[in-house]
C-alpha cells in the first residue's frame, strides 16, 4: 500500500504546482488521470457509483464530492482535492486544501487548522489506543479553535477495497470503538467547517456544500499502524 500511496502523494504535489488562477477543475482531473496511469495505476474515483471524474475537486464552500468541470478557479479561492489510487489490488487515498493566489486570514487559518487536526489525529493513533481517541483529537483540536467538524461523512478503513470497515468519524468520545492494532490501515479525513457543521448535497447528487455557505476545508492521509506507531503511506517526504 506504499506504492498507491507514493502515487497518490506525487499527484497532489503535481497538481499543488498546477493550481493557478484561471485553471479549470476539468484540466486539473486531466493532469490527475495522466499522472496516475503514467505510474501505471487506476483512478480509484473514475466510476465509483458512477462518479464521472478522477479526482474529487472541492472550490470554496463545496465541502466534498465536488465533480470536476468548466469552473475557473479564482483569486483568494480555496480547492479541496481528493485523490484515490488503485495499485495491483491495493487502495490509498488522500486529500489536501490549496489556495489559489492570495487567500484572506480566515481561509488561511482555516486550512491550517484542518491540516493540523488530522497530524493530531495521527498521533493519537497508536498500538492500544482505542479507535475514537482518533475521533476526539480531530474534534478536541478543531473546537478549540472555534471551527466545526463535518459529522456526516467519515473517515474509513481502506486495503484491498477503498472503503473499508471500521468507519472512522472526525467527532465524539474518546474510548470507544475496537483497539487499534499493528497491521491496521486508516484513511483519516477531517472535513472542518468555518461556520456551522451542517452540509447539504447539490442536484448532482455528489457535491456536498455547507449549509450556511461558509467555507471548508478537507485533509486526508493513508496511514499505516506498524510496530513503531503511524505510518503515513500517502506523504510526499515532504512533510
Ligand atoms: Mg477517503
Amino acid at each position: 500500500m506504499r506504492e498507491p500511496g507514493q502515487i497518490v502523494a506525487s499527484v497532489l504535489t503535481e497538481l499543488e504546482n498546477a493550481i493557478k488562477v484561471g485553471i479549470t477543475t476539468a484540466m486539473l482531473d486531466k493532469i490527475a488521470e495522466k499522472e496516475i496511469r503514467r505510474h501505471k495505476a487506476e483512478p480509484a474515483f473514475l466510476g465509483y457509483h458512477n462518479f464521472p471524474a478522477s479526482i474529487c475537486t472541492s472550490v470554496n464552500d463545496q465541502v466534498v464530492h465536488g465533480i470536476p468541470g468548466l469552473r475557473r478557479l479564482e483569486e483568494g479561492d480555496i480547492i479541496s482535492i481528493d485523490v484515490g489510487v488503485c495499485l495491483r489490488g491495493y487502495y490509498s487515498d488522500a486529500a489536501a486544501t490549496f489556495p489559489v493566489g492570495e487567500i484572506d486570514q480566515k481561509a488561511r487559518k482555516l486550512i491550517d487548522v484542518t491540516r493540523t487536526s488530522l497530524q493530531k489525529a495521527i498521533e493519537a493513533m497508536h498500538s492500544g489506543a482505542r479507535l475514537t481517541d482518533i475521533s476526539h483529537a480531530v474534534q478536541a483540536y478543531v473546537e478549540k479553535n472555534s471551527f466545526a467538524v463535518v459529522r456526516n461523512y467519515v473517515g474509513h478503513g481502506i486495503g484491498q477495497e477503498m472503503h473499508e470497515e471500521p468507519q472512522v468519524p472526525n467527532f465524539g468520545l474518546p474510548g470507544r470503538g475496537p483497539v487499534l492494532q499493528p497491521g491496521i490501515v486508516l484513511a483519516i479525513e477531517p472535513m472542518v467547517n468555518f461556520g456551522t457543521w451542517e452540509v447539504r448535497v447539490l442536484e448532482d447528487q455528489w457535491t456536498v456544500v455547507t449549509a450556511d455557505g461558509s467555507l471548508s476545508a478537507h485533509f486526508e492521509h493513508t496511514v499505516a499502524l506498524g510496530e513503531n506507531g503511524p505510518e503515513i503511506l500517502t506523504s510526499s517526504n515532504l512533510g
